[in-house]
């Protein structure tokens, strides 16, 4: 979680203000390189 008013980490609700999750699931970038990758080395396969 972080806090968008001082930008410190937490793992605490709240800091200054209520703190956010950083990496929100619906941008996963972990698991669209996950699918890049993949891709790619399918690619290079065929
Ligand atoms: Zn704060």
């Amino acid at each position: 979680m972080k806090c968008g008013k001082c930008g410190k980490y937490s793992l605490r609700d709240e800091c200054c203000e209520p703190t956010q999750n950083p990496h929100p699931p619906k941008y996963s970038p972990a698991d669209k390189y996950a699918k890049y990758r993949r891709k790619e080395k399918y690619g290079d396969v065929k």
